[in-house]
């Protein structure tokens, strides 16, 4: 079963054309990736679908419902979340207070507790660090906070944009480990990444964009291998 589709998009800045005809269905459970060079159009699909960008055409799907042209608030409500590039947690709050505005969307206050709990068990970098000011974190930290601050949220679909960006490979490693585990707890998740030997290696699906297009696509075993993506994007020639 498609958590959400993005059937046939077009979406534009002024007369900039950032996404032409563009597809992809996120199966539930699972984790897809999208890969593409410095502005392919990687964001847009993200804003596309967190609301912040409309499309001229196409439709977003989600279990069934259209969501097209819905407003960042009603998406959120859905529990589709973005955790958006460079972290954005805000730092003149502390570690507690960015996790709290992650939940400000829910009425379900036990829940929270007890979701609040399971972030900090999976961050116990974040636990050590509850009362300190997000922005004195060093950048692992940060992405990890902006990766809590999501979960805090509940996430059916989590919408992860270049979480390895600017980081050390053992923090990196650390982030995409603790990836692997929220998908294992029912969450799909749709990752944007530069790092593409990362991506592959942690995706069932992958999409490639160029040029706000969908120029190859498959299971990411099998991309792994293609040719044209070992040349352009692992750097294997
Ligand atoms: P990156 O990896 O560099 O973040 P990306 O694949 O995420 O790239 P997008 O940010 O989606 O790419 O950008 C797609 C295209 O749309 C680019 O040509 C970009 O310059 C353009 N674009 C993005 N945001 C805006 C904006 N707010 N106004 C005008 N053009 C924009």
């Amino acid at each position: 079963m498609k958590v959400l589709k993005l059937e046939n998009i077009f979406a534009s800045y002024g007369n900039i054309e950032a996404l032409r005809n563009m597809s992809l269905e996120i199966p539930e459970g699972s984790i897809i990736t999208l890969l593409g060079a410095n502005g392919a159009g990687k964001t847009t699909t993200l804003k596309v679908i967190s609301g912040v960008v409309k499309p001229k055409f196409g439709k977003l799907m989600y279990q069934g419902e259209e969501l097209t042209g819905k407003s960042p608030d009603q998406i959120v409500k859905r529990k589709i979340i973005q955790c958006p590039e460079n972290r954005q947690v805000f730092p003149q709050l502390t570690v507690l207070e960015n996790l709290r505005i992650g939940s400000y969307a829910r009425r379900d206050r036990a829940m929270v507790k007890e979701d609040l709990q399971k972030v900090l068990e999976m961050f116990p970098r974040l636990k050590e660090r509850l009362a300190q000011f997000a922005g004195t974190l060093s950048g692992g930290e940060q992405q990890m906070l902006a990766i809590g601050r999501a979960l805090m949220a509940a996430p059916k679909v989590l919408l992860l944009d270049e979480p390895s960006l600017g980081l050390a490979p053992i923090i990196v490693k650390e982030i995409f480990e603790i990836i692997k585990n929220i998908n294992r707890t029912g969450t799909s998740i749709l990752l944007v990444e530069q790092n593409a030997h990362l991506a592959l290696s942690i995706a069932d699906y992958a999409y490639v964009l160029e040029n706000g297009q969908i120029a190859l696509s498959g299971k990411a075993t099998e991309l792994k291998k293609d040719n044209r993506v070992r040349e352009l994007y692992l750097g294997v020639t």
